[in-house]
């Protein structure tokens, strides 16, 4: 059995006065042994968040990391780094990289071999745009940007990595995806996979991100091929993510 992951992206979000009473809140929430709890603030409140959550097994994650391993890139911060200051984990790919920061597809790669290159676990993001979604392109698009990712770094690397379904029209909207919409490419991720390795496709996680918040969290949770979520706007408010840990303990 899969275990759950609930994974909070804060985005450009927090400050130090407000992020010390959602970490209190999160480290006081139940725990279970098939429920993994993360949270991923900016950059700056890393090593601080780092240490209180030390000793818990709440884990630490990046939003974002350089492609590089070191060097003269003025402003970027490297998977040693995030090693350094307590990260286990670092989304890569997110659509708002993607999209506002123009990362394609073999840059989102690259970023995630040089996590992985460090001992950092990758969650990559995929997702499709509404367009895309409207001219039935959905798992095309999926497709594709896995196959980017493995083409770099082979099948044998995403039994290392978590995957985050999140479609772009969801994210941040309030509209989310049907739970039904989201198996449907759930399964059709881990079926692609499969073709290449079936046993590293039945263990990985697969998250669902967009709009999720406690109101539609349990069906989209129930779902065979959700294994949690990446929770953006409903991780910034401790009953919102609580509630949503709380149903991924069932
Ligand atoms: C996200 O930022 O990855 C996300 C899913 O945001 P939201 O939950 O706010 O849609």
């Amino acid at each position: 059995m899969r275990r759950k992951l609930v994974a909070g992206n804060w985005k450009m979000h927090g400050s130090r006065l407000d992020n010390g009473p959602l970490v209190e809140a999160i480290l006081g929430a139940p725990t279970h042994a098939n429920v993994e709890c993360l949270i991923c603030p900016p950059f700056v409140y890393l090593a601080e968040i780092a240490r209180e959550l030390r000793g818990s097994t709440v884990r630490l994650g990046a939003q974002n990391l350089s492609a590089e391993a070191q060097g003269p890139y003025t402003g970027e911060i490297s998977a040693a780094m995030l090693r350094d200051v307590g990260c286990d984990y670092v989304i890569v790919g997110h659509s708002e990289r993607r999209t506002l920061f123009g990362e394609d597809d073999l840059l989102v790669a690259r970023k995630f071999a040089a996590a992985q290159a460090r001992g950092l676990t990758p969650i990559l993001c995929v997702g499709e745009q509404l367009s895309e979604r409207e001219a039935d392109r959905t798992h095309e698009v999926i497709a594709r940007q896995l196959d980017a990712v493995l083409d770099l770094t082979g099948i044998a690397s995403l039994a290392r990595a978590v995957i985050a379904y999140e479609p772009v029209w969801a994210i941040g909207t309030g509209h989310t995806a049907s739970p039904a919409q989201a198996q449907d490419v759930h399964a059709f991720i881990r079926q692609r996979l499969a073709h290449r390795d079936a046993k590293i496709a039945a263990s990985l996680q697969i998250l669902y991100g967009g709009s999720v918040k406690k109101g539609n969290v349990r069906d989209l949770f129930a779902q065979s091929d959700v294994d949690g979520g990446l929770i953006g706007g409903a991780s910034l408010k401790s009953e919102e993510f609580l509630s949503i840990m709380a149903a991924a303990r069932g």
